[in-house]
């Protein structure tokens, strides 16, 4: 049985797997790794960003692990065929509702002259987005000729079942962490936040009395994410505000190449993990991509699902170290290779 299975993808993908394969062999050489072509790389291969025999792989796998997919070169592809199409299929096939996106400000960094930037320094927020439902699957959803002009409709559906399981998994990373949720809905101009809130308030009163809740409109969210970034800890939403507070919050922390992430199902079921940024066609091949993003990726893995919390915590200290130490690729204003980042990674551990 396949515990972890790696889709490295394309563009920078394939190069940043790579270096979590060697971090994976040495901090876990019981772990049976298994590869597969993804996104466009399988489109070239066997005419499908998405095989179905990998999908069958990725489900009877324990966790599965991927680089980033697309780029330019398959822009002319038929929109069902295109890399992302490949990505949508593989969360759809797998069934990961609950989309979990640290914003972690790495102590290391928080010194902004090398970064020629402002980050938040302790800056430490989990965000966790519905990603499955929402206005981005609701139906109806169309565009048609009106007179005048035309007329586009989408549609945000949320029922209470969806709303709780999003629910649990926020209560339940906030105990492990410290022990408060924000949610995070529009209760005063939709119906659906409304509904998000009563489900959100009987889960905690049922449950998760002992966890800290707050309830914030998504628009005060965005706003107390800049002004006063720190009193977040878990921060649970829907799909459409996820996606924006969840980019919002990654802008706090400094790099793109850091920031890992996860994707869950049900209890027991395989996670998808990757890291946020996308396949970067502009510095693909080479050889400068950041690596910890994919290995801090991995991290969550070994904790959300191949059940090693021990090895995550040994990897995440490893990686501290390594950037305490000095490590940096050009994204983090050094001039390490992707291949020597992994590599002091390695000798940390
Ligand atoms: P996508 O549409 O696939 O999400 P994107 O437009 O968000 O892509 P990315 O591919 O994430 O863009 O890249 C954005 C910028 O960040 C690019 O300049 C890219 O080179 C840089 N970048 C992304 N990931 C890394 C990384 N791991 N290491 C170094 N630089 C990176
Ligand atoms: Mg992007």
């Amino acid at each position: 049985m396949t515990d972890l299975l790696l889709l490295p993808g394309d563009g920078i993908g394939p190069e940043v797997t790579a270096q979590v394969r060697r971090v994976a062999e040495r901090l876990a050489p019981d772990l049976a790794i298994d590869e597969r072509p993804f996104g466009g790389t399988s489109y070239d291969r066997h005419g499908t960003p998405l095989t179905d025999e990998a999908l069958a792989l990725a489900k009877a796998s324990k966790a599965v692990l991927m680089g980033a997919v697309g780029g330019p070169q398959w822009a002319g592809v038929p929109r069902d065929k295109r890399p992302e199409a490949g990505l949508l299929a593989l969360r759809a096939g797998m069934e990961v509702f609950a989309n979990l996106r640290p914003a972690l400000c790495f102590e290391p960094l928080a010194d902004a002259s090398t970064l020629k930037r402002e980050v938040v320094e302790g800056l430490d927020i989990m965000i966790v987005r519905e990603l499955i439902g929402g206005i981005y699957f609701g139906s109806p959803r169309f565009i048609e000729e009106i007179p005048g002009g035309k007329r586009a409709v989408d549609t945000q559906v949320y029922t209470t079942p969806e709303i709780e399981r999003i629910g649990r998994v926020a209560f339940e990373l906030a105990r492990k962490r410290r022990n408060k949720v924000t949610s995070c809905e529009k209760s005063n101009v939709m119906d659906s936040g409304l509904l998000w809130r009563e489900v959100i308030t009987d889960l905690h009163q049922r449950d998760y009395a002992d966890v800290q809740l707050e309830h914030m409109l998504a628009d005060n969210a965005a706003m107390q994410l800049v002004k006063n970034p720190r009193q977040f800890d878990v921060i649970v939403t829907d799909n459409l505000f996820g996606d924006i507070l969840s980019d919002e919050a990654s802008q706090l922390t400094g790099s793109l190449g850091l920031l890992p992430s996860a994707a869950l199902g049900e209890p027991g079921r395989p996670g998808l993990y990757e890291p946020i940024h996308g396949s970067a066609p502009d510095i693909a091949g080479k050889g400068i991509a950041n690596p910890l993003a994919a290995i801090l990726s991995f991290e969550m893995a070994l904790r959300w699902s191949l059940d090693r919390p021990d090895l995550a915590d040994r990897l995440f200290a490893a990686v501290g170290r390594a950037l305490e130490k000095g490590a940096r690729t050009p994204d983090l204003g050094g001039k390490l290779t992707t291949i020597q980042m992994g590599e002091a990674v390695l000798a940390e551990l």
